[in-house]
């Protein structure tokens, strides 16, 4: 990551992003990481954990429709659902507009995460005090390994990249304790990264580490995040048992809530792999 007086750029694997700033609006190092919060002329507000592009004003509605409604339009009754990450509340806000779910339990390892959302992303936590919505501040490793077996329909990782905290919930042992924690019908979603960029070093390997924990079978999903790197993105599902079908496609067609991004046509979309991915992930 580098700045000049006007600009944040995220440099990854040889490739930049930047965003003309207007202000830099608030730096700190917590026990986990370090989060940045920026004014941006075209974005909006901008926040940065360890140097990556967490989100921004203007675009964060496609990551966070994409990481909660495939993954609950695909379970025939999603009553139980559990969100690890998500510090910024997005994801939850949009598990919440169904209305067929009970509880919604977000466990982010770092509060401070969600403290500066509710301060500078305020249309996130809108869902915050929604009193199916459970906050917590812990590690969704832990989290996980102490869940009673079968309590859940959904999990949805919504994760920092596997590096740092994060590592541990791109691993098969991980997975394992999520099988265990799922109903029998449970689905879960992780993001998963780039296609262009991490198809063979992550992609790849968390459908083989799926399967190896005992998920019947996984899919992945496509869509665009012009604020990641290459601007292309993935989240991947996987089914406890039997195979991901779109079984709420006739709500997801005439929705009770309003999206921007998803739309039933889209999920369809969504779910084409590219040949280059088809033969990868054979
Ligand atoms: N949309 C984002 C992306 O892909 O760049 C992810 C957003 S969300 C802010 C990521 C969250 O994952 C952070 O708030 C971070 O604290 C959380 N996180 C990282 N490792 C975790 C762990 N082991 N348990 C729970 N939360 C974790």
């Amino acid at each position: 990551m580098t700045l000049d007086a006007q600009w944040f750029t995220e440099i990854h694997q040889d490739t930049a992003f930047s965003l003309r700033i207007k202000a830099k609006l608030h730096e700190e190092k917590t026990q986990f990481q370090k989060i940045e919060i920026y004014d941006t002329v075209a974005f909006g507000k901008l926040m940065v954990i360890d140097g990556c592009i967490m989100l921004t004003d203007r675009d964060n509605f496609i990551y966070h429709e994409m990481m909660s409604h495939p993954v609950l339009f695909s379970h025939p009754q999603p009553e139980q659902v559990l969100i690890i990450g998500g510090g910024d509340c997005g994801t939850l806000r949009e598990v919440l507009k169904h209305r067929c779910v009970r509880h919604a339990t977000q466990v982010d390892i770092d509060e401070r995460v969600t403290r500066l959302a509710e301060q500078y992303f305020p249309q996130l936590c809108d869902a915050n005090h929604d009193p199916r919505a459970r906050l917590l501040f812990d590690d969704g490793i832990a989290y996980v390994k102490k869940a009673p077996a079968a309590s859940l329909d959904i999990i949805i990782i919504d994760s920092t990249d596997p590096v740092g905290p994060a590592e541990g919930l791109f691993s098969t042992a991980f997975y394992q304790d999520c099988v265990r924690a799922l109903a029998p019908q449970g689905l879960l979603v992780q993001q998963s990264e780039s296609p262009l960029l991490h198809a063979d070093h992550i992609i790849q390997p968390m459908h083989d580490s799926l399967r190896r924990a005992g998920f019947a079978n996984t899919q992945t999903l496509y869509f665009p995040q012009c604020t990641y790197p290459s601007g292309w993105w993935t989240a991947t599902m996987a089914c406890k048992a039997g195979d991901i079908a779109f079984v709420r496609a006739e709500e997801a067609a005439t929705p009770s809530f309003v999206t921007h991004y998803y739309t039933a046509a889209i999920h369809q979309a969504a779910q084409q792999a590219p040949a280059f991915m088809r033969s990868k992930l054979k």
